[in-house]
């Protein structure tokens, strides 16, 4: 189950610190009765990870609002009035950061739905769907200062398959980025260590003043996951 399943409301936004440190009494199930093995362990770990409790304490959505909060921290991509489109946006904890610190607009997209975010338009659908770009355009109401990427989908389990999907995801949102963001403008996308890099890494570089891997503290170490932040976008190519 992938984070993006986390179906939480709550309601304190988060103050930040690093909770990794906290606990020690692990909570163990007592039954696993009708749940899977790989079911069993997510919960467990559920259960045990201080950033979900952080996140569940202090509102937020997903323990993935940390990275993001964590990269603004280091990046400052967020600025007040800034326009940001938020791509796998499900249950919301980017878009409940980005408006806590100052963004004017959020338009997000997910595969699933999301409970409405006063301040964001939020939209169910399929992100790499032909058309679905200009509509978040519109919804934005103008070119945006940063887009965010965090999809990311069930894997299959087949590594070469798991691996391409991901690819396409980052390349569509990549794209999505250089074509649409205002001049200054910032990206960041979910990526993957020994992933995509090659083509997109290159466009990205070219595109942007300055493309950085980040591994935010709560990205979980035993993941592979890594974000790619680029900033001081050059301006659309022509
Ligand atoms: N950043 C989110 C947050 O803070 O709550 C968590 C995002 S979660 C890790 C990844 C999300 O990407 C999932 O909810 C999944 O449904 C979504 N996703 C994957 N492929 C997508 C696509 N093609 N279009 C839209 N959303 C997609």
């Amino acid at each position: 189950m992938s984070e993006g399943e986390e179906r939480r409301r709550m309601v304190r936004p988060p103050t930040g610190g690093d909770p990794a440190g906290r606990g020690g009494t692990e909570k163990r199930l007592k039954t696993a009765f009708g749940r899977t093995t790989s079911q069993q362990k997510w919960l467990e770990r559920q259960i045990n990870d201080p950033y979900v409790l952080k996140a569940k304490a202090e509102g937020w959505r997903s323990r993935a609002a940390f990275k993001l909060a964590e990269i603004d921290d280091r990046f400052r991509l967020i600025k007040r009035g800034s326009k940001v489109i938020d791509l796998g946006c499900a249950p919301g904890g980017w878009v409940q950061v980005a408006l806590k610190r100052g963004a004017e607009k959020v338009v997000g997209v997910d595969l699933l739905p999301v409970d409405p975010i006063p301040g964001a338009d939020l939209v169910e659908g399929d992100f790499t769907e032909p058309g679905m770009g200009e509509r978040l355009l519109d919804m934005l109401g103008g070119a945006p200062d940063l887009v965010l990427s965090d999809m990311a989908h069930n894997t299959v389990g087949h590594k070469a398959t798991d691996h391409l999907r991901i690819v396409a995801l980052i390349e569509i949102a990549a794209d999505f980025a250089i074509d649409t963001l205002k001049p200054g403008g910032a990206f960041v996308t979910k990526n993957f260590q020994g992933g995509s890099a090659g083509d997109v890494l290159g466009r990205l570089k070219a595109a942007f003043t300055e493309v950085k891997f980040v591994k935010p503290k709560a990205s979980r170490q035993d993941s592979s996951e890594v974000y790619l932040v680029a900033t001081g976008f050059k301006g659309a190519p022509r």
